[in-house]
């Protein structure tokens, strides 16, 4: 964890929120690699969930909502943590964050566990009272629950269908921590995957192996993940079941994303509590229905934690030690780094030739300072898969060496034809 967390400051890819000021707790900016990488995944979430199914649609609802929603959801009631203050310094823990009776940090006298609530309050307007207190949303499901009769009307799906989002959330974390794994402000990608009762422990398998493989396919080692079923006494009250899907973080094994079978409870509490009936009609039983719902939740910070992990490498190369990030392409924040030979005319010329061309179809980075072979291992370390060495024979042969980032091969090809042989491989059809 510390070379990853050192790494990512090093390359900008992750930075202590507001650090000129000492820092904010529990928050965390994404730098210029960061942001990269971040957009990256949910782009790759949005592709395999939306784009490629035709069962599933999205939608990017506020994050300030009608308190109400957070009442009929059990939020402002149930969405807490038993926490015990410490009388002398005023530090709250969670009960299974000590041992013993006393403070952990100053050794005062405890109170005994309270439940304190996680979601974060502010004021809609400009008194605060508490007729003004609205929330943040602590899970961004809640806003798919509410727009599931406009969704429906306007697109006139047919069960299972889902609807997905990504966006941020917020939870009053009382400890945060493992860099970007626990914070106070986060993003999650969920779906909420509408189905007639009775199958939804057929569709809650389907998505379990689905979003497995999704990790999977984006080049983590399936080694490093697993499925946990969460036991009876685990289970959220409204859940009939839940697995988490998770990955061996250097803590330990640890939650990625949960999906929970949330049986009919959203649906009906909301009907309830606002007196809309959300229902579906059944067009071969002429029946109207409550759907139930299975709740693939990843979260997109944790997922980059996961990912800079398992593609972390260090190798022999010589007599040094290589650092790789052994990302996905379609993870890379760079796609290819274009590095003049010369920084000097004519060379220079036709390399910004190259990279402009090579630009507009996908992240490219230019490197023209210091060796060939440094300009290589810094690229190595923020995962370009593909360098792409412009020299003095280029200038008659049209041709440029490019070099895969994981095997380090080379192969001389025309200028003309690099967007073809990168696009393939980009995608990661071909290595
Ligand atoms: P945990 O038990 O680790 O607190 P949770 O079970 O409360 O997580 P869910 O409510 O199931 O989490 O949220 C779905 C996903 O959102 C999680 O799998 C995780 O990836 C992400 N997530 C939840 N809380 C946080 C947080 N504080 N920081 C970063 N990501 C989070």
């Amino acid at each position: 964890m510390d070379k990853i967390v050192s790494l990512s400051r090093r390359r900008g890819f992750v930075f202590q929120s507001s650090e000129i000021y000492g820092g904010q707790g529990g928050c965390w900016d994404y730098g210029p690699l960061g942001v990269q990488l971040k957009n990256n995944i949910k782009q790759a979430w949005w592709q395999s969930i939306i784009q490629e199914r035709d069962d599933v649609v999205g939608v990017d609802s506020s994050i300030l909502m009608n308190p109400r929603v957070w009442e009929a959801s059990g939020h402002v009631t149930g969405f807490s943590d038993p926490m015990c203050d410490c009388l002398k310094c005023k530090m709250r823990w969670r009960p299974e964050d000590f041992e013993g009776t006393v403070c952990p940090s100053c050794g005062g006298e405890l109170t005994a566990p309270r439940q304190f609530n996680l979601m974060f309050k502010t004021f809609m307007g400009p008194v605060e009272d508490t007729a003004a207190v609205v929330y943040l949303r602590p899970e961004t499901a809640q806003g798919i629950f509410v727009n599931f009769e406009n969704v429906l009307n306007t697109t006139r799906k047919k069960l299972p269908f889902g609807i997905a989002q990504i966006g941020k959330s917020f939870r009053n974390e009382i400890t945060t921590g493992n860099f970007i794994f626990r914070s106070r402000e986060f993003e999650q990608m969920e779906l909420e995957y509408f189905v007639k009762p009775g199958t939804d422990e057929y569709w809650h398998d389907h998505w379990l192996q689905t979003r497995l493989d999704w990790y999977a396919s984006l080049g983590m080692n399936p080694a490093n993940l697993r499925l946990r079923a969460h036991c009876d006494s685990e289970l959220a009250h409204y859940a009939k079941a839940c697995s988490d899907i998770q990955y061996l973080f250097p803590m330990g094994w640890s939650e990625l994303e949960g999906i929970a079978n949330r049986c009919d409870f959203d649906l009906k509490q909301h009907s309830e509590h606002s007196g809309k009936k959300l229902e579906y009609f059944d067009e071969e039983t002429k029946e109207h229905i409550t759907p139930y719902v299975i709740e693939p939740s990843a979260g997109v910070d944790r997922s980059v934690l996961a990912f800079l992990i398992d593609a972390y490498t260090e190798e022999p190369d010589k007599d040094e030690i290589r650092s790789v990030l052994k990302l996905h392409p379609r993870l890379a924040p760079f796609k290819a780094a274009v590095l003049p030979l010369s920084k000097k005319e004519p060379l220079a010329n036709l390399s910004k030739e190259v990279y402009a061309s090579l630009r507009k179809a996908w992240m490219v980075t230019y490197d023209d300072a210091q060796s060939i072979g440094r300009r290589y291992r810094r690229q190595d370390e923020i995962g370009t898969p593909y360098c792409i060495t412009v020299d003095f024979d280029s200038l008659n042969d049209n041709q440029v060496t490019i070099r895969e980032r994981d095997s380090m091969t080379q192969v001389r090809i025309p200028i003309a034809e690099i967007k073809a042989y990168l696009f393939p491989r980009l995608k990661g059809e071909l290595k």
